[in-house]
């Protein structure tokens, strides 16, 4: 791995060879990965410039989402668009194109990206936006680091009047009333449920939402610093753990437990623990053991998303695979990055151990987000299959064209661009 600092630098690196870039390492399988070659963004960390007017931060693509809060949650601004982790860099939000809780309203990253400037292999730096190389553009927003490497980008921020989120609390029967509850909230921010992936029958799907808004200055306790943030780290895991906590009595009487003591209603609460809460959990990763764990993310569009969803959450739950809570939420219009992932509809995540029961069980996931016209998040993936992303990504082919054109086919390259074909 090479560690350029400067844009010339990197320039330098991809004139010869093979190479993928890499962020923060947050990607859950092989995007980031290239025996041949991988550079990371680790020292391209500096912010260039901040409009205080517009609320547009112009920064180097190593500069982690996690410091732009602390720099800029202060005067008043933070993230358009977050994903659950805030050790993600901004080359890695572009290139997932990530999506966050409010993708129903704010849609992803890519729709507050300005331009980007990417280093190619022939070692041209070269800026891309919507006006200015507009397919390399929505080739490189969800472009999963495919299109060169992001040194320097431009996006808008929101403003905020705290560090606090006014959270409001639903509990859902079964999966029926999740999804009622999200199409009755469209107006609410922010909106995600967590959803027990192990109950079944009448309880399939049941889940507790959570709504979000980002609290205003006079809905603060009297008092109240605005922009106060407590910084609460649990204990991490210390040790891998062995695969008898993981199993489906433990994790049913987990889930069993969230459903009921999740307290309904509304409360302020920190904008830490809500967008993030698995980064106060030192480790969280070794939970699962040795053998490690897979996530499996897919959205289906909405016409398709109960039945499909009840079928996936059948085949998950008769797996007996024993996953932690899942993930549901509700996404907005389909993105201009060519192999963005979010589409109009619902999107489920889960993680499962990685046993060889459970891998079967991701394919058989594979068919039944497909028999629904629904799509894998690469991100998260670990294990698809070239003929599923082929489907689930009708711009794939226009896709590849972009890379033939600016020389990057066999230039830029991971694990996972091998395994899918991209
Ligand atoms: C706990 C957790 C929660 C998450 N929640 C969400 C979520 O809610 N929504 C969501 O959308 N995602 C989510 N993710 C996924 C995460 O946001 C993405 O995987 C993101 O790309 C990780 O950023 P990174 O800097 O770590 O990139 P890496 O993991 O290092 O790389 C990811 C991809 O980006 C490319 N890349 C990175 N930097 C550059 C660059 N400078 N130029 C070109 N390509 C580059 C890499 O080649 C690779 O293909 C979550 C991940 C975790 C661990």
């Amino acid at each position: 791995m090479v560690v350029p600092d400067t844009p010339e630098s990197v320039a330098a690196v991809l004139t010869a060879g093979n190479w993928v870039a890499r962020g923060n390492g947050r990607a859950y399988g092989d995007a980031a990965l290239n025996p041949a070659g991988v550079v990371s963004t680790a020292r391209l960390s500096h912010f260039l410039a901040f409009d205080d007017v517009a609320g547009v931060l112009t920064c180097e693509a190593g500069v982690l989402l996690g410091d732009i809060t602390d720099a800029l949650l202060p005067r008043g601004w933070f993230a358009k668009v977050t994903p659950g982790t805030r050790f993600v860099s901004v080359g890695g939000m572009i290139a997932s194109d990530v999506h966050g809780k409010n993708h129903h309203g704010a849609g992803s990253f890519g729709d507050c990206l300005q331009w980007v400037d990417l280093v190619l292999p022939d070692g041209r730096l070269l800026r891309a936006s919507r006006e200015v190389e507009p397919e390399l553009f929505a080739a490189t927003c969800g472009g999963m680091g495919l299109t060169g490497v992001i040194v320097r980008a431009a996006f808008g921020l929101q403003r905020v009047e705290s560090s606090r989120i006014r959270q409001r609390t639903l509990r859902a029967a079964d999966l029926e009333s999740a999804l009622a509850i999200f199409e009755a909230e469209q107006h609410a921010t922010y909106s995600v449920a967590w959803i027990d992936g192990l109950a079944t029958g009448a309880r399939l799907g049941r889940s507790v939402v959570h709504l979000g808004e980002h609290a205003r200055a006079d809905e603060l306790p009297a008092g109240a610093a605005p922009f106060a943030r407590k910084q609460v780290r649990r204990p991490g895991v210390p040790v891998d753990f062995p695969a008898l906590a993981l199993s489906w009595p433990t994790v049913k009487a987990f889930n069993e437990a969230v459903y009921r003591l999740s307290a309904t209603g509304e409360r302020l609460v920190d904008l830490d623990p809500y967008f993030y809460p698995l980064d106060a959990v030192p480790g969280w990763n070794r939970i699962y053991g040795k053998r490690g764990f897979v996530q499996y993310q897919c959205v289906l569009p909405l016409a398709e998303s109960a039945v499909g969803l009840r079928r996936l959450l059948t085949a998950i739950a008769a797996s007996g695979g024993a996953s932690f809570l899942a993930v549901l939420k509700r996404m907005g219009p389909e993105s201009f990055g060519m192999l963005s992932f979010p589409m109009e509809g619902y999107t489920l995540a889960m993680d499962f151990p990685a046993t060889p029961s459970n891998l079967t069980l991701l394919a058989r996931l594979d068919v039944i987000t497909a028999e629904h016209g629904g799509r894998v998040y690469l991100s998260k993936d670990a294990c698809t299959s070239a003929a599923a992303v082929a489907r689930g990504y009708p711009r794939l082919e226009a896709f590849r064209e972009v890379r033939r054109r600016f020389g990057l086919a066999g230039r830029i390259e991971s694990m996972m661009s091998r395994r899918l074909e991209l």
